[in-house]
């Protein structure tokens, strides 16, 4: 099977392109699939029984904008309960098995996550947020510190630097190492933390080209950027139909 970004052949900017590039079709698609979804609960002909006389909506679209008594206007707020309810919990099932099939892929001990690890966040924000709950964070900080220049990060990995720089452009990153790696091996494996269990923990995250978890990334990214746009388009409703 191709791995998406370790094949050999295609660059990993240039793969990651492709990936952006798809993007736009599957939000149309994703964007398709949603009004189909809306449209199956939308009345017939309401208006033949209105007691408004002088309504002048003539289009009866999603994002019209209808008097709270029209029965359109039960729709859209039918259409938010659904968004939220139903077919949320649907969006979270498909998430699920996605990333269910991750358990078919084996990590290969490559260390690379281990090496070099970004974050948006610097050291001390995410010791902040650690201290406000955030697992994540406090998982992040219980292993990994800072590097102290952005050269000796780059010698931890050249290849996945350059790719991080060449694609998040205008967002600061913060990169961090675990010093608990010890010739290239975990020295404390059976206390890792879940960060370091269940990587990559999103199917969209940028991963090293020798993670063996690229062919799963390679099998589910369709679905995981039409869950993406998904969501998003999800939010888009909510914000236009509250
Ligand atoms: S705790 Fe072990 S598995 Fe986790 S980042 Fe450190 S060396 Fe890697
Ligand atoms: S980068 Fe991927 S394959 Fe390499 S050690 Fe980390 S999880 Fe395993």
């Amino acid at each position: 099977m191709n791995n998406f970004f370790s094949n050999n052949t295609t660059p990993l900017a240039s793969q990651y392109d492709n990936l952006k590039n798809n993007y736009e079709k599957i939000f149309i698609e994703a964007a398709e699939s949603i009004r189909r979804e809306v449209n199956a609960f939308k009345p017939e002909n309401p208006c033949e029984k209105c007691s408004v006389k002088e309504c002048k909506i003539e289009k009866k679209d999603v994002f019209t904008p209808f008097p709270p008594i029209c029965a359109y206007r039960d729709w859209q707020l039918q259409i938010l309960t659904f968004l939220a309810g139903d077919y949320r919990q649907k969006l979270k099932a498909v998430y699920k098995n996605m990333m269910d099939k991750k358990n078919e892929y084996t990590c290969n001990k490559c260390a690379a996550c281990c090496k070099l690890a970004t974050s948006e966040y610097s050291y001390e924000q995410l010791k902040q947020r650690a201290s406000r709950g955030d697992k994540f964070s406090r998982d992040f900080v219980s292993v990994f510190v800072p590097y102290e220049t952005e050269e000796d990060a780059k010698n931890a990995n050249p290849e996945f630097f350059k790719l991080i720089n060449d694609i998040i452009r205008d967002e600061k990153v913060y990169y961090y190492y675990c010093p608990k790696l010890k010739d290239n091996l975990c020295s404390d494996y059976d206390n890792r933390p879940d960060i370091c269990k269940n990587f990559p923990h999103n199917p969209l995250k940028l991963i090293p080209s020798t993670c063996a978890f690229n062919a799963w990334k390679e099998e589910i990214s369709h679905d995981a950027m039409l869950l993406k746009a998904k969501v998003d388009i999800i939010d888009f409703y909510k914000g236009k139909l509250q």
